[in-house]
């Protein structure tokens, strides 16, 4: 009796988790993994070659303080002019590619079609790219959606992300560090001007957080960095806490064609 009632869990526990195996493969047959910018089929789930040769991977030589690419090397601790006219809150800002068609693509897909799958890859990208700023990082800070929105799409992208840059750099999340206190309009097709008002006392460090942020070093971690505003922002509320020092590291960034180098 004693085997027959023990048994019949296990027999059930192994037809479910063999029904589990055969749905995992009838999926794969039924979704193949595609490039999550192009659509193409691709043999591993990762970006296809193609697409893989538009990304445009940010490299030296850039602006010390805010990242972005030089065409030129004008030498070193030389700043662009937009990071000695109109400096921002945050130390330094780092992106691993520049946000162009592809990049668009890849962080769209991230943050609405559920490709929570390309957290690593972009992760390893972020790591790579921002390696200055989390050595000697206390923690890493995700941007945080307001609490509506975060319900809405279920995760928040920024948070995913960190947790992947995380497990890259061993600096820890803070993910209640900071907190969205004001439900924003969404920042695309707003004027730069617009943008940061919009975004205007929109975070706060909430009582119980002061002691992960004061006197430490933190690392903002965002999708994409257009005009900057949301950043400036996160990073004002970070330092009136008392951080010790806020950079911003992001996937991709909004590279001006028209402002050039110094
Ligand atoms: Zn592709």
């Amino acid at each position: 009796m004693e085997t027959a009632a023990t048994g019949v869990p296990s027999r059930l526990a192994r037809f479910a988790s063999g029904l589990r195996a055969y749905a995992r493969r009838a999926l794969d047959v039924a979704l193949p993994p595609l490039c999550p910018a192009c659509r193409d089929l691709v043999t591993d789930r990762g970006v296809c070659p193609s697409c893989w040769s538009k990304l445009a991977f940010i490299a030296p030589p850039y602006c010390p303080r805010l990242g972005i690419p030089f065409v030129y090397d004008p030498g070193p601790g030389i700043l662009s002019m937009q990071a000695i006219a109109d400096p921002p809150a945050y130390q330094r800002a780092r992106a691993a590619v520049r946000y162009d068609d592809v990049a668009r693509q890849l962080a769209h897909a991230f943050k609405y079609s559920d490709r929570l799958d390309l957290a690593p890859m972009i992760g390893r990208w972020m790591a790579r790219a921002g390696h200055e700023l989390l050595d000697g990082a206390d923690a890493l800070v995700p941007v945080p959606l307001h609490w509506r929105r975060l319900w809405a799409r279920r995760f928040n992208q920024s948070a995913a992300l960190a947790e992947s840059v995380a497990r890259e750099s061993g600096v820890a999340v803070a993910h209640h560090a900071l907190k969205r206190v004001k439900a924003t309009a969404q920042q695309v097709g707003l004027s730069r001007k617009d943008r940061a008002a919009n975004v205007q006392g929109a975070f706060r460090v909430p009582p119980d957080a002061k002691a992960e942020v004061a006197g430490r070093r933190l690392v903002l971690i965002d999708d994409v960095l257009t005009s900057g505003a949301t950043s400036d922002a996160c990073a004002r509320a970070l330092l009136h806490a008392g951080a010790a020092q806020v950079d911003v590291l992001v996937f991709a960034r909004v590279v001006d064609a028209g402002k050039g180098p110094i």
